[in-house]
């Protein structure tokens, strides 16, 4: 499947109407729970193997979107076939009093993959620029009020620019995406969490307060997405109306970017070759005894 129609790899002015939010028909749910997810997910679990071995890179993913655009389940049935040693998922929530104490790309940068690893980021420091845009978080923090300038979130952009940058300068490939669920979509999904019993631990209030600032979100991703695409770590605006096609289209886009990285198992240095041979020697002499 061609997953460009959906990349944002420059930066440039976004539309958010002009994408999709739905599947379009193009592939039908059995097709994809039943053959195209499983053969991805299969040769995810065979890359990320070998990108463990290798031990020198690392591929952080990072996930944005409204509630209930799905992000969860993206995490459950694209990473399931994933040994757990090699993933890390990692969940952002609203900061904690150590944390505010800190520069915002601190305790992100405490939560990267290590080198071998995939890093997920179920929400990331985008919500700084996101939900702190929207609330006007910055002004009621501990952030020095006379660097809150004109250019504040400009500034931002090109920081989260930067850090990716160096990010990817370092080993770690970035890839980012952002699940576009229509306004329509996210009431039904709301409402079911409050109509289904078994949906109910996932109801929260706050679902329903921050759905009245949609357009002022809308408008933050947009300014977010046009300021902080790149090459190297671009962003994906996927349609999020069609769970299952979502899911299909992150694990394709993560398949390619590890065939892309095409990692490799370790060449063993001729030492480590010999010592191998000595131990094969050992073991076969033992005979069962
Ligand atoms: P769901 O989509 O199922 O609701 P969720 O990702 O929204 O899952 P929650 O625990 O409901 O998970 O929400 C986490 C909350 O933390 C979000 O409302 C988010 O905006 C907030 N948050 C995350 N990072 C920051 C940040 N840097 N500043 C302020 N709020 C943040
Ligand atoms: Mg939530």
């Amino acid at each position: 499947m061609n997953t460009e129609r959906y990349r944002i790899a420059e930066p440039r002015k976004v539309d958010l109407k002009r994408f999709p939010t739905g599947g379009e028909g193009q592939v039908s749910k059995d097709e994809i729970r039943g053959r195209l997810l499983p053969a991805n997910v299969r040769r995810m679990a065979d890359l990320q193997e070998r990108l463990f071995a290798e031990n020198t890179r690392s591929l952080l993913v990072v996930l944005q979107a409204m509630d209930a655009a799905g992000k969860d389940g993206v995490i459950r049935h694209v990473m399931s076939g994933i040994n757990p040693q090699g993933v890390q998922v990692v969940n952002f929530k609203a900061p904690s009093a150590e944390e505010n104490d800190q520069t915002y790309l601190w305790r992100v940068a405490r939560a990267l993959p290590r080198r071998g690893e995939i890093g997920v980021f179920n929400r990331s420091h985008y919500e700084d620029v996101l939900v702190a845009r929207v609330h006007d978080l910055v002004r009621r923090s501990q952030f020095p009020q006379d660097l809150v300038t004109d250019d504040f979130w400009e500034r931002r952009y090109r920081q989260i620019r930067d850090f990716e940058r160096y990010l990817v300068e370092n080993g770690t490939a970035v890839v980012k995406f952002f699940l576009h669920v229509s306004k329509d979509e996210q009431r039904g999904r709301l409402l079911s969490r409050i109509t289904e019993p078994d949906k109910h631990w996932k109801f929260s209030r706050t679902d329903t307060d921050e759905r009245q600032h949609w357009d002022e979100y809308q408008q933050a991703y947009e300014l977010m997405l046009g300021s902080t695409s790149a090459p190297e770590a671009p962003w994906y605006v996927v349609p999020a109306d069609d769970k299952w096609f979502t899911r299909l289209v992150v694990s394709q886009v993560v398949r390619d970017t590890l065939e892309a990285m095409d990692p490799q198992y370790p060449e063993l240095a001729s030492e480590e070759r010999e010592a191998m041979e000595e131990c094969r020697r050992i073991l076969e002499e033992d005979g069962g005894k």
